[in-house]
Parts: structure tokens; sequence; C-alpha cells
């Protein structure tokens, strides 16, 4: 039911905090920074590619960091975020500001330029190395600590980017610069080899965590969020302990702005009440994908800055679940501020052009402009009472009620058939019985050569594509184009004397997008693009209903390529664990259940391309690994379903049909029993960089199937030579019997040249040849 009036006891609450604390009422926790039109992503590009200088390039910078203040100002926020803009990614910018650059960068004298050669690289220095921030699919660069690092506070770009904030914002909200905290930027670095754990260095960030607290309260900043989202992963005791330590530490400097300690992603758990006891002002908790602290959690010394509207999905708020959350932490707590789970930047800028999607679901919509809206109607409704906002409460309410009736979202033939499939087992026959079947069929010869799926993506290709999607090439132009390509690749591979096909994937843009596309239950934006790392952005498709294959997506151009040789084209599709990972879902069901009815429509897919004559099947699952939990407990869960949604979506097929999968990385810690739980007949890996390590990772986990482990490195351009492809061969053969090896890149070609692809793959089966007379 809707809460009547709210409670104004954490007003006076407030005032028994012994330091400055302005309560915040309405906020974000972060925002999103390449811009509503990617205005960033182009400057910045631009000025790589020389025609922007740093000025300009500036200036643009300037003018969307005023934007975004007065936005948040204009839609009734009290307290804005300061120091959330990046020329690339915020843990750089943290390395910077705590004088965490490798020394290797220091020859570069211009700070931009020194800053963007550690980001990207540059003709002489590799970039950092970059990785997934927690379980989103932003990439941060990786900090590397050395024992001879020496921080030192260079706190100038904080200070005037505060600075700058004050003059646009001047007074209509207080400032809140927001800055990694020291123990999340350990925690995500990591050690050069011989280097102890960055994170034992913890206590030498205090100090310039307190000079920075003190310099930022000189400068006008009422607050300071200090980001610690490392809070709601597994940590020991010592570490808890530690990371307490140190806030309290800030806590006691005399001259500070209050200081909110910002966790999401998850709950602190057992690092809460250490936390509480330290002197902070305030806890950012994600109340989304965390709760409300239970009951004997005395938050009666903090305000909460509750993060009830979603930050990094794109449905709209329930403001009745919401207020409900913030009503009772409102009775609890020493203040209540409304606000997002986590920073904005996991969303797109607005629904505001979005004329192509179904209305009813951009109804249902909220990017991040929407949700500025929903975080002010939250605060009016909890501080001025429900009574005064009930129009609009009203309306929201309509719109939630909308969907949820919509019965698009509960299409009892998708339940119906998934119970069924889910029913009968989705097993297939045992490894072995497979593997004699499959032999007989393919008649292969031993160290069969492949590549992953896709092929050279030229300009053309993308031209042929975007003027098909525009209207200004007709469908029959259309196909005729990816045909040829495909005749092209094909010929090609035939040429190479490669054992087993691909079509090359010229039809694909995305090899998530495309087959959302193709599905029912799901949408695509015109403008919904999200920073995935410096100035690269994705369009994620939006799984927004039960979803269904109205037709076969790949059959056709598989076909076609089948058509045009006697050796087996693999069929080539994504799985439901990597479309899911890659795409917005559906917050009103489990993920497994989503996950589910994708795969049944992938398995759809792989039962009519074996009918299609269709020998071998490849169902990638880059994004495994990417979907796992935070902590430990909840791990087993999430493999239980997404290694059982692959199973449902690669168990239609017969005995005799060979199912590959593919994974981008080799890492697989934690997940290597899963890998094999999949039960592929094939499973190829990138293993090239990492010289063939994980074959004995895998020989040691007993996995049993066959596995292409990765002989040429796609991400570099650089052409592998026949010697240097056959040592890799020699190291995988130590580890994987010759009747279960398989020959191939690391992974897709899609973005390499043509000319380079051809090289490699031309030493990839010399060498395999050179191996097989050895055997
Ligand atoms: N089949 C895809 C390709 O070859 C796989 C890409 C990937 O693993 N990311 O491009
Ligand atoms: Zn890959």
């Amino acid at each position: 039911a809707p809460v009547q009036g709210a409670p104004t006891a954490w007003t006076w609450k407030a005032d028994m905090n012994s330091i400055n604390s302005t309560p915040i009422k309405a906020t974000v926790a972060g925002v999103p920074r390449i811009g509503p039109r990617r205005e960033l992503k182009k400057a910045v590009e631009a000025h790589w590619a020389g025609t922007l200088d740093a000025v300009g390039l500036a200036e643009v910078a300037a003018q969307l960091r005023a934007d975004s203040w007065n936005q948040l100002i204009d839609a009734g926020l009290d307290s804005v975020p300061t120091n959330t803009f990046s020329y690339y990614d915020q843990v750089l910018d943290t390395a910077v500001l705590l004088g965490a650059v490798p020394e290797r960068y220091a020859a570069v004298a211009d700070d931009l330029e020194r800053y963007f050669a550690a980001a990207r690289g540059n003709d002489q220095l590799p970039p950092l190395e970059m990785t997934k921030w927690f379980d989103t699919n932003y990439h941060y660069l990786v900090p590397e600590i050395d024992d001879r690092t020496a921080f030192s506070l260079n706190p100038n770009g904080i200070l005037a980017d505060l600075r700058e904030a004050a003059q646009v914002v001047s007074g209509r909200a207080g400032l809140r610069p927001v800055v990694i905290g020291p123990a999340t930027f350990l925690k995500l670095a990591k050690a050069t080899p011989g280097s102890g754990e960055p994170f034992a260095r913890l206590s030498e960030l205090t100090p310039l965590y307190a000079e920075l607290v003190s310099l930022l309260a000189a400068d006008g900043a009422a607050w300071v969020q200090f980001d610690e989202p490392v809070l709601a992963t597994d940590l020991t005791a010592e570490e808890i302990s530690a990371i307490a330590e140190v806030y309290s530490t800030l806590a006691a400097v005399a001259d500070r702005p209050a200081i909110e300690v910002a966790v999401y992603f998850g709950d602190p758990g057992e690092a809460l009440a250490p936390l509480l006891v330290t002197g902070i002002d305030a806890i950012g908790l994600d109340l989304v994908s965390g709760s409300v602290p239970a009951g004997e959690v005395d938050l009666s010394a903090v305000q909460v800055v509750a993060g009830v509207v979603d930050g990094r999905n794109v449905w709209r708020t329930d403001p009745d679940t919401a207020l409900q959350k913030l009503q009772e932490l409102a009775g609890r707590a020493a203040g209540v501020a409304v606000s997002t789970s986590c920073s904005l930047l996991h969303v797109p800028y607005t629904t505001e052009g979005e004329d192509d999607l179904d209305p009813a679901v951009r109804r249902w919509l909220a990017f991040g402009t929407e949700k500025l809206s929903e975080v002010d109607l939250l605060a009016r409704a909890l501080n001025d009472g429900t009574d005064s906002v009930a129009a609009e409460l009203g309306a929201a309410r309509e719109i939630l009620a909308s969907r949820a009736a919509d019965p698009r979202l509960a299409n009892s033939a998708v339940r119906q058939r998934l119970a069924e499939v889910i029913e009968s087992g989705a097993q297939r026959g045992s490894a072995q019985v497979r593997e004699q079947l499959q032999a007989q069929r393919l008649g292969l010869p031993p160290l069969p050569t492949t590549t992953i799926g896709s092929f050279p993506q030229t300009p053309e290709i993308r031209r042929t594509r975007a003027g098909f999607k525009n209207g200004r090439i007709d469908e029959t132009a259309y196909t005729k184009a990816m045909q040829d390509e495909i005749a092209a690749v094909i010929e090609l591979q035939t040429e190479l004397g490669l054992d087993v096909l691909v079509h090359g994937e010229p039809e694909r843009n995305d090899m998530v997008q495309y087959f959302a596309e193709l599905l029912e239950g799901y949408a695509s934006t015109a403008n919904g693009w999200v920073q995935s790392y410096g100035s690269r952005c994705v369009r994620p498709p939006i799984l927004w209903g039960d979803v269904s294959r109205p037709e076969p997506m790949t059959v056709g151009w598989w076909q076609y390529a089948q058509s045009l040789t006697d050796k087996p084209v693999k069929g080539m599709l994504t799985g439901p664990v990597t479309i899911i990972a890659w795409s917005f879902v559906r917050d009103d069901q489990p993920l497994a259940e989503s996950a589910n009815q994708v795969a049944l429509a992938i398995r759809d897919e792989t039962v009519d391309l074996e009918a299609a004559g269709a020998a071998i099947i490849q169902v990638d699952e880059p994004a495994l690994r990417e979907l796992l939990p935070l902590r430990a407990a909840d791990q087993r869960a999430y493999l239980d379903w997404s290694v059982g949604a692959f199973r449902l979506a690669t168990s239609g097929v017969r005995d005799e049909t060979q199912v590959h999968t593919h994974l981008c990385y080799s890492e697989f810690g934690e997940v290597i029993d899963a890998i094999a739980g999949l039960d592929a007949d094939v499973t190829s890996i990138e293993a090239a960089r990492s010289k063939m390590e994980i074959v004995d990772d895998l020989g040691s986990s007993g996995f049993a199937a066959a596995v292409g482990p990765g002989v040429y490195d796609i991400h570099s351009p650089r052409v592998p030579d026949t010697a240097e492809v056959a040592e890799l061969l020699q190291l995988a053969l130590k580890g994987v019997p010759a009747n279960r090896l398989w020959v191939n890149p690391d992974c897709g070609l899609k973005t390499r040249g043509t000319t380079e692809v051809k090289a490699a793959l031309q030493n990839l089966v010399a060498a395999t040849e050179r191996a097989r007379e050895g055997l």
C-alpha cells in the first residue's frame, strides 16, 4: 500500500551528527559522460586523429560537464556529483590522482598525451590492461602497482573540476566530488610480477586521502563520495577492519566535507557494521541488487543514500516498492537520501527520440534522464508526503500496471513448450557415443583445422549492411552482396585447405544484436548508447517480453555457404548466456527464466540447421564468465542455471551432430568445471598469448572432450610464422591427446585485415601439416 506522509524525525536526528553533514534529499551516484549524442567519443577520437587540439577537446568536455550539472539541478536534485567526468576511465583517473601511473609512461611529457598513452598505448608502449568493472559491461584500465610505486597526491584535476562545478552550479545544489575509494582502487589494481599484493599498501593511501578531504573542504565541497563497490565482494575480516580503519582516520580529519561511502553492485554484508561506527556521515546502499540492512543493524549514526532507482537497468521504478524501502530506512537512519543504485554510466541517456520502439514498451522504460525524474519524485514523496504527489505516483503506477498486464510478458505457448523441453531432460547421449558417431559422419583428419566464425568485416560489408538497414539497398541486392562475400570466404578457406569451414558472418552487425533483432520479445534502440570503454560504446538490445523465434535466423545463409563446398560448414549461433549478458534484461522474472527462453529459441535454430544438413553447429558463449556473481556463495547457483541454459540450447540435436562452443578467454578459474558441464563436443578457447597455459588446467580438471586452444592471437595485427604456430601446437599436444586437439585461432577474425588473416591461416595450416607428420 502507498505510504501516507513521511516521518520528519530524521531532520532533527541529523543535527546530532558531529560534522556539518547537510542532509541530502535527492541525488544520483554518478552520471554518464560520453554525451547524449556521443559528443565525447567524437571529440576524443578527433583528438587522437589529430583533427581536434587539446583546447578544442577541453571545450567539448567542459560543455558536457556543465550540461550534465545543469540537468541534474533542473531535475530537482539537491546534491550533484562532481569528478564523474573522464576522458577515458575513472580508474585510470584515480591512478593519476594517486601518482600510480606506471613509470614507463613518464617519457610522454604532456599530461593529456601521457594519460592517453596509458589508456591506449602508443608506438612504443603497450597500454594498461583492461578488464570488466565488477559484473557490468564497462571495462576499466587495470592499475599496475609495483613495490617501487611511490604514491603521491595529484589533486589538481579533481579540484579544478570542483571549482568549475561551483561556477556552473553557483549555489543551486551541494557539490559532492566522487572518488574511487582506496580499498576498491587497490583491490582492482594488479601487482607487477615479483611485487606484493597492492592491497597490503592500503595504509599508505590513508594520508593521501586525508589530505584530499581537507583540500576538498577548503574548496567548498559539502560532501565527498568514496566509491567502494569492492565492499560488495567477499573480503576477509582482516581486510574489512583495515578498510574500516582507513575510514575512521578520514572521519577524524578536522576540516573535511561530510563523507559518504558508496557500496554498489551488491550488499556490504559483513563490512557494513564495522563501517557504520567509523564516524562516516553516510552510507550509499544499492537497494536494487542489494537489500535494506537487517533490522538489528544500527543505522542511527548515518544518513543512508538509498539507491532505490536501478542505475544499471532500463525499467521504470515501482514507486511503492521504493517508498517502502525509503520509509523503513527513514525510521532507522539519521537521514535518507533518494538515489540511484549505482552510477547512471551503465544506462543510455534518454528514451526521448526512441520513436521506433513499440510505444507500449517505450513507456515502461526509464533511461538516465527519466531516472532523474524518478529520484526527484520519490524524494518529494518521502519528504512532503505521498499526498502531495498523488497524481504523479498514480501515473507511474498506471504504467507499471500496464507492463505487468501485457500478455506478451506471459506467453503461455512459450512457457508451456519450455516446461515440456525441460521436463524431457535436455540431455544428449554419452560423450563416447557421440564421439564415435561424429567421427564416422565427419571423417576429419587428425588435428582438424577451423576458424571461430567471423572473417574480416571490410568497410564495404559494413556499408552494405547499413545501406540495407536505411533502405538505400533493397533486399535482393543485399542478399546478393552477402552471398558474394560468403562465396569469397568459402573460396579463401578452400584455397587455404582448412578442414571445417565457416560462412564468415558478414550479415551480423554484432553477435548479440543480430539475434535480438530477429527474436520476438526483444527491442533495439536508435540511440541507446552506453560506454563500454574509452570511446567505445555499445547499444545493448532490450529483452522486454517472453522470447520466441518467429522464423529461422541463420539457416538461409548457412545453406548458401554449404552449397558451395563439400567440406562441413559450421552453423554459427550465439549462446543464451551471452545474449542475456550483453542485453538489458527483464527485472520482473529471474534471469534464468529469460535465459531459458532465449535458449529455447536457439535450440529451435539448431534443430533447423540440423534438418537443413548441418553436421557441426557452434554455439558461442564468450560471456559465460562475465555474469559470474561477485560473491562466491552465489556462484554455484549461477553456474547451474547458465550451464543449464546452454545445454537446453544445444541438446535438441542428434548425437551425430557435433556441437562446438567458443569461449573468448582462458583464465577459467572458478568456472572450469562449468565448462566441462556445458557438454560441448568441441570447445575452442583463447590460448596463444598465455602460451597454452590453459592446457594444463584442463588436464588437471579432468576435462575429457575435444579442445581447440587458439594458436593465433587475433588481438594483434602480427602474423605468427609457421614455426611459432608449430611450437604452440607442440605445447598443446603435451596436455591434449592428438585425437582430441583442434587447431584454430583465438577468436573471430572480424577486426583483422584480409591480407594478414590469409597469411596467418596459411601458416596455421602449414604448422598443422607438419604436426600431423610427427604423430
Ligand atoms: N563467432 C564469433 C566470431 O567469430 C565469436 C566472437 C566472440 O567470441 N566474441 O566473431
Ligand atoms: Zn572469442
